[in-house]
């Protein structure tokens, strides 16, 4: 049963139409508009300048002499320069994380563009929607879920290639759904995917890694989608964002949550599960960069499947906790925060190649 349903999957995922990337693009409010020009490179997806601007109702213009691009705005003309990592505003210069490049001959910029700085150009905010990580056919049937849930999410070793090709990220809840909600009105499912935006823009931009979020924005997935990207070949690590709520303001801490079926204990004569071994790098950066870590946990309460993927599901905080609400809810901290999850991830693999 398992095994004939892990051969329906690799079908499933092998054949799914994400080998044509596309992304959604519109202006807040309006019906998103389907990019279908989309380059992959380095894991990072770029669209051409002109269709972007297209989908948000902006136009722009190549200058082949100066090698500049003009974009003519409601609040004036914004510049852009194959190569150069600024936007030129008005009299301001804003960094773009990626920079601007032709591919294919067109030019072209990445989603870091399309997020960041498009809604400054239309002094609006953008939706964006990555289609690449959704799987296109679903698992039908009584039971699919469990079985879902159950198949082996394996480590994927490749012989010659480097040691981290991919990561995938689940921000926990969407949608309806919101997780635990603060005193402050603070929603769980948004601080999840802002830590997962953080997060994915490190790997993408330190390591040039794809990383496949479950969602990147705020909508409810089905289960095969939350799955689906830790299901993927190229993906080594499977991080779960989440954070928690108790009864009264004393409980604290980040807690790191693992696989029950794995060894928990430090003894030596018992080999650590690589998910425990991810944990605790993760728990050592944390702390080292003072944040307050409550522990490791094993759990059978959660879908996190049979095997050895390593998986580590972060409760980052306790909205219940003055502190921890306080340190969620500030950007700075929040991108500490992630940096010390990324540092771990680093920490992980190195040790991973030292022991091979
Ligand atoms: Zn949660």
């Amino acid at each position: 049963m398992r095994r004939s349903f892990l051969l329906i999957l690799s079908f499933v995922l092998l054949c799914g139409s994400y080998v044509d990337a596309a992304v959604e693009l519109a202006a807040r409010g309006e019906n998103p508009v389907l990019l279908q020009d989309v380059y992959i490179f380095n894991g990072v997806p770029y669209v051409a300048v002109d269709d972007a601007l297209d989908a948000v109702s902006l136009r722009g213009h190549w200058n082949s002499i100066t090698h500049v691009y003009r974009i003519k705005t409601a609040r004036g003309w914004a510049e852009i320069t194959p190569g150069s990592a600024y936007l030129k505003f008005g009299e301001r210069h804003y960094p773009l994380g990626t920079k601007p490049r032709f591919i294919d001959g067109r030019l072209r910029v990445a989603e870091d563009f399309l997020v960041d700085q498009l809604p400054r150009l239309i002094d609006r905010s953008v939706y964006y929607r990555n289609l690449d990580p959704l799987p296109t056919r679903k698992v039908e049937g009584e039971g699919a879920l469990d079985r879902l849930f159950a198949f082996l999410l394996r480590k994927k070793k490749t012989v010659a290639g480097p040691d981290l090709t991919g990561v995938a990220i689940d921000p926990g809840h969407g949608g309806l759904d919101n997780g635990v909600i603060a005193a402050t009105g603070l929603r769980e499912k948004d601080v999840n995917l802002q830590l997962a935006r953080r997060l994915q823009k490190l790997f993408k931009m330190r390591l040039g890694v794809p990383v496949y979020l479950s969602r990147d924005d705020d909508y409810e997935l089905t289960a095969e989608q939350r799955v689906a990207p830790a299901a993927r070949d190229n993906v080594d690590v499977w991080l779960l964002l989440h954070a928690q709520a108790s009864y009264g303001p004393t409980p604290q801490g980040v807690v790191l949550l693992i696989r029950r079926d794995q060894p928990v204990s430090a003894s030596p004569s018992v080999e650590k599960s690589p998910s425990l071994q991810l944990a605790e790098q993760m728990s050592q950066a944390l702390r080292e960069a003072g944040f307050d870590v409550a522990g490791i946990q094993p759990t059978d309460r959660l879908p996190l499947g049979d095997g050895d993927l390593p998986t580590v599901q972060i409760e980052s905080g306790y909205f219940s906790n003055p502190q921890d609400l306080a340190r969620l809810e500030n950007p700075d901290d929040q991108e500490l925060f992630v940096q010390a999850l990324f540092q771990g991830v680093l920490n992980f693999v190195r040790l991973e190649e030292e022991n091979r």
